[in-house]
């Protein structure tokens, strides 16, 4: 075992947690580590995720528009053709350039970097196992864990990894799948499934639910459902994949996937998406006490720390929403805490986004979750048809939902499908962060024509009347 370098901070694992906590400490003066085992940073998020599925999703949104959707627009197009290995150089592309900036950051702040695995070694001691079997101590005043989580397994199916995969699979068909099989309708499934769609696949999405975006508004839900339905991707709903193996027709080509009290399927690529777990496993937690919880999950305090004093654990590991911004937050504010600074985290305004077509975002409550609570609310909604922008964009599908307290007024959700609501999320999210009510909504000026004059009337329709409505 070489080293013994001694930091205040060393963090293990560089995705949008890891590395924003990582840089936010050494940006306050913190001397920091980050230890990564990947030769790229940037973690799932980056290399295997969120990114390179946004490349995927632009460039096969771009392909169906020059292949069908651009004659109403008085635009001929003669033959468009499919390069898929140009599609993923161009993902690739992106992916490297955006992993080389986390590397260009870390130079620049001065966060030194460990390849290889690290571990819990006691109190206040980390090691990093590089690959070649060589150990490095590190000594440390705090550790965050920051590990992330992994792809589920499903009882039954074994991924080999060609066939039967996984999200890093599905990013990476050298060739579009004559029929993909979608294990589970969340975003995973949805967004990589819209993909091979456009790019010609049949694509068939099994889901153990009644419904499909689980934990999504239900009205919103139902609308994205109709939506799929009509763009062509299949829906088994109210189905449990019991098994999936490689055989069938075509021989070692094919998978059958068997369901439940139905008929199996036969696919050329199944797509496992049934969640993801906490990745825990051989990080030492013994070593200073901690245990994951039943899930896996760690539990941490409103400082971000874990049972075992000076060790913090932040991002999936440690549950809520899997999202890349909820873990950077959190990476944030946990590094401004070390820091002496008063960082946080409002853990019920993380806005979540589905990059599907039309796009799904939402923050707050849904509706069933009010009317569990027993929350009295008023519920604003407003078509995209009726608007301006949306009728010149041609995206004219889906709507804006606003439920505001039935009492005070004040913004309990928002839940949006339709054209960039990903980008128009973010006025609902600061209005709530602000405590905001739908009338402080609808009286702010929303520049014409834009799509964000949805979100007015909208707020409009939560306590009056929309304008054009
Ligand atoms: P998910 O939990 O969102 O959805 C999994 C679905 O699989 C559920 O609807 C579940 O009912 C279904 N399922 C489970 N077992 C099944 C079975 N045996 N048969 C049929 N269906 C079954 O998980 P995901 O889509 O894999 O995503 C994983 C995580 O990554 C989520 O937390 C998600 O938020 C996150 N993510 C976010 C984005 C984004 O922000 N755009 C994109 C991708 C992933």
């Amino acid at each position: 075992m070489s080293g013994n370098d001694a930091f205040d901070l060393v963090v293990i694992g560089a995705g949008p947690g890891g590395y924003a906590a990582a840089l936010r400490a050494a940006q306050l003066g913190l001397k920091t580590a980050c230890i990564e085992k990947e030769k790229r940073l940037g973690g799932t998020c980056l290399r295997i995720g969120c990114i390179p599925s946004k490349a995927l999703l632009e460039s096969s949104h771009k392909f169906t528009e020059t292949a069908g959707g651009l004659a109403e627009h008085g635009i001929k197009v003669k033959d468009p053709g499919l390069d898929l290995a140009a599609m993923h150089r161009r993902k690739d592309g992106i992916v490297e350039q955006l992993t080389g900036g986390i590397d260009g950051l870390f130079k620049q702040h001065k966060v030194s970097r460990y390849v290889g695995t690290g571990r819990l070694d006691g109190p206040g001691r980390v090691v990093v196992a590089a690959a070649d079997g060589g150990e490095t101590a590190l000594k440390a005043k705090s550790v965050i864990l920051a590990t992330g989580s992994q792809p589920a397994d499903l009882t039954g199916v074994k991924r080999d990894g060609r066939i039967v995969g996984d999200s890093t699979t599905a990013l990476a068909y050298a060739e579009v799948p004559k029929h993909l099989v979608v294990i589970g309708a969340g975003y995973i499934g949805l967004e990589l499934g819209s993909v091979w769609k456009r790019l010609g696949a049949k694509v068939t999405v099994v889901e153990y639910l009644d419904r499909i975006l689980p934990g999504t508004d239900g009205e919103i839900a139902r609308e994205a459902l109709r939506i799929f339905k009509k763009q062509g991707l299949e829906f088994v709903l109210g189905a449990r994949v019991t098994g999936a193996k490689v055989g069938g027709p075509g021989e070692g080509s094919y998978a059958t996937v068997t369901i439940e009290g139905r008929d199996p399927l036969e696919a050329d690529r199944v797509l496992v998406a049934v969640g993801r777990r906490p990745f825990t496993s051989d990080l030492g937690l013994e070593t200073v006490g901690v245990t994951p919880d039943d899930r896996g999950f760690l539990t941490v305090d409103a400082d971000f720390q874990t049972t075992a004093p000076g060790v913090y654990a932040l991002g999936d590991v440690i549950g809520g929403p899997l999202l890349a911004h909820k873990a950077t937050d959190e990476g944030v504010a946990c590094a401004e805490r070390l820091a002496g600074h008063a960082g946080y985290v409002d853990r019920s305004i993380i806005p979540g986004v589905c990059y599907t077509e039309p796009e799904i975002a939402t923050v707050g409550r849904t509706e069933e979750q009010l009317r569990e609570a027993g929350v009295k609310f008023r519920k604003g909604v407003y078509p995209f048809r009726a608007n301006g922008r949306a009728l010149a964009l041609g995206h004219i599908d889906g709507r804006v939902k606003i439920l505001a307290d039935a009492g005070t007024d004040r913004l309990l959700g928002v839940h949006i499908i339709g054209p960039r609501a990903g980008d128009l999320i973010a006025e609902a999210t600061a209005a709530m962060a602000y405590g905001a009510s739908s009338e402080d909504l609808a009286l702010v000026c929303h520049a014409h024509p834009t799509l964000s004059e949805v979100v007015k009337e909208a707020a409009l329709a939560t306590f009056d009347r929309p304008l054009h409505g």
